[in-house]
């Protein structure tokens, strides 16, 4: 029978598992152990919803057979089983490993221990096998089918024999090398100690036939051997067992296996509430955001167990939108086992559990930033924007809970302050919450409009990302403080005497600044003379709620409608372009308009705001400068 070729990203994940160094191979074993234990919560499910079926209790486990004889180690389980069609696109295809896409996105990360780290699944069979079968018989099908293949270049798939609902995969160990004895996995003890290092929580039975021996009958001097089926795991799920009871490993193996990360987690959280509504939880905050995180592919959910069994993968109901990046589980014994979709969505426990949860990972961030800033820091460079999408979602409901988690890069400090920190620190006289805006730190520290509020002493906080100013909008205020942006039209911040200035300056040069305004039209609201410009000759600052930087990220999306923010034309009245162009007022008004138009793009460009007319803007430098 002819070959069929894996799909090539199942063969180089192959590859990779064959020629593999990682020195812990044992853990193929956990891979298909829960490959098995998966399939029977699918056909355990199954039960639930189709009263045609009827299993029990002892016909759910998976046995582990060692033949050394043979060199094939034989594990069986009586889960659902694959029809003929899924063993080809199940085994033939990798089909949503998260090992491939790491591999993908860290091509130069040689030889790190992706193997190990990741849920590699059935493919680390090869690490200690060159050949496998997978005999398979799928629920409602009295045919079964065996799967083939020998190293990468291809599989075969026939029809075979099988008693009984179930899947059963026989792994022909590789020969013994120097460096590597694999007849080490037919060992009795050595199963037994990788199925209780890894698998000891799976709630099926695993068991094995052990040899064991005990006095003769006839003559208690001698010992006999004998064989006796032994269950190897104690069968309680994680969360079930007392912190007490569980090693950081523990939690931290347990989430990289059941979630697909290949990092540790930076927190654990482990709670039960007894009362009105009973569970456990156990939740977990990623060290990255998964690199699907923020498109839509993105499903968030915590696995919803009903007293120890599966009946949600991801439910979303459990977990605010403002914290999807959360990983876990709860297991409640107050739930009914099919509860559907539907229900859970109206579901009250589930209402009361979210409630609580939110309350906990909230208290758990503001734990870790208070406690370990640096851990903190490393969850908000992949999560702010989370958080602040939080902030900005439902018209600010979460804004009380999420805006002691925030953090901004302060002008003082140069490094990232929370809003607190930076009200602790405001002067005495400082009425508002400086921010400005831009695409880096290193652009916001050179923007003109920085220059008085600098030179007042006051601290400015830098916006960097495009949801920044959105979420700053819908919190209005921090600690009764507004928030106010250095390009706004009314800084508020001169002293009475400087307005006085500022007003008699205004008026010497009326006449002026409504003539650049005529000569600019509909581009500014208003030209007029600057108090937050220092050195630079010009800027522009907005008046009203939408600023310019909102302007350019609402858009920048994909619709057809724009906005625009309403803008201020400033000029330095102390620099010397503007002793030039007060000049030019009744000497040469074409010369003037010129000007005006090279003065506004240049505050275009420093905004980097793209300007109408490129070619006229650079003519008309060229002219000037002649
Ligand atoms: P993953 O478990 O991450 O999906 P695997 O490569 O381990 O990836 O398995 C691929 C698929 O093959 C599984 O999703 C499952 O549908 C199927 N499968 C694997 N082992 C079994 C089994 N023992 N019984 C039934 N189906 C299985």
């Amino acid at each position: 029978m002819a070959k069929k070729a894996f799909k090539s990203e199942s063969k180089r994940l192959l590859e990779l598992m064959i020629n593999s160094i990682y020195t812990h191979k044992e853990i193929f074993l956990r891979e298909l152990i829960s490959n098995a234990s998966d399939a029977m919560d699918k056909l355990y499910y199954r039960t639930l919803s189709d009263e045609n079926l009827s299993f029990n209790r002892e016909d759910f486990y998976i046995r582990i057979e060692a033949d050394k004889e043979n060199r094939t180690l034989t594990i069986t389980d009586t889960g659902i089983g694959m029809t003929k069609a899924e063993l080809e696109e199940n085994l033939g295809t990798i089909a949503k490993s998260g090992s491939l896409q790491f591999k993908k996105d860290n091509e130069k990360l040689e030889d790190v221990d992706i193997i190990g780290q990741f849920g590699v699944g059935f493919y680390s069979a090869f690490m200690i096998a060159d050949k496998v079968q997978v005999k398979s018989r799928a629920l409602g099908s009295d045919e079964a089918f065996c799967w083939e293949a020998e190293g990468t270049d291809g599989y075969t798939i026939k029809a075979t024999e099988k008693d009984g609902v179930g899947t059963q995969i026989i792994l022909h160990l590789k020969e013994n090398a120097d460096d590597e004895q694999y007849d080490e996995f037919l060992d009795e003890y050595r199963i037994r100690t990788i199925v209780k290092k890894y698998s000891d929580y799976i709630r099926y039975p695993i068991v094995m036939e052990v040899t064991k021996s005990r006095p003769k009958a006839d003559n208690k001097e001698e010992y006999e051997e004998y064989k006796e089926t032994e269950t190897l795991n104690s069968m309680v799920p994680i969360w079930k067992k007392t912190k007490a009871e569980l090693t950081e490993e523990d939690y931290n193996g347990f989430y990289k296996d059941k979630f697909y990360d290949f990092e540790n987690p930076l927190s654990v959280i482990h709670t039960s509430a007894d009362g009105m509504t009973s569970y456990t939880a156990l939740l977990y905050i990623p060290a990255h955001a998964p690199y699907d995180f923020y498109t839509k592919d993105f499903e968030k959910g915590l696995q919803l167990y009903a007293n120890g069994v599966l009946i949600m993968d991801k439910c979303a109901e459990l977990l605010p939108e403002c914290f999807r990046f959360v990983k876990g589980l709860v297991d409640s014994a107050d739930l009914s086992l099919n509860i559907s979709r539907e229900i859970l969505q109206h579901d009250r426990q589930l209402k009361i559990i979210a409630t609580h949860l939110q309350k906990k990972i909230k208290s758990e961030l503001a734990g870790m930033l208070k406690n370990d800033r640096e851990k903190y820091e490393a969850f908000y460079k992949s999560f702010s924007r989370q958080l602040k999408f939080g902030i900005y979602d439902n018209f600010g409901r979460d804004k009380e809970l999420l805006q002691d988690l925030l953090m901004f890069y302060s002008s003082e400090e140069k490094k990232l302050v929370t809003l607190a920190e930076y009200v602790s620190r405001m002067k005495e006289e400082q009425k508002y919450i400086y921010y400005a805006c831009g695409e880096s730190i290193e652009k916001i520290d050179k923007l003109p409009q920085t220059e008085l509020v600098s030179e007042k002493g006051c601290e400015i906080l830098y916006f960097t990302e495009d949801v920044d100013e959105f979420a700053i909008q819908m919190l209005r205020t921090f600690d009764n403080k507004e928030f106010k942006s250095v390009s706004a039209a009314d800084l508020d911040i001169e002293s009475e005497d400087e307005k006085k200035e500022n007003e008699k300056k205004k008026e010497e040069n009326k006449d002026l600044f409504l003539f650049l305004k005529d000569a600019l039209g509909d581009k500014v609201k208003e030209v007029r003379a600057s108090s937050r410009l220092k050195s630079h000759p010009v800027c522009l600052a907005s008046d009203g709620a939408l600023s310019i930087e909102m302007e350019k990220v609402l858009n920048a999306m994909p619709n057809d409608q724009k906005v625009k923010a309403e803008r201020i034309l400033e000029i330095n009245v102390n620099h010397p372009v503007f002793a030039k162009i007060a000049g030019l007022l009744a000497t040469d008004k074409e010369k003037l308009k010129q000007y005006a138009a090279v003065l506004y793009d240049s505050a275009l460009l420093i905004e980097g705001l793209p300007i109408e007319d490129p070619v006229a803007y650079t003519n008309a430098v060229c002219q000037l400068m002649q």
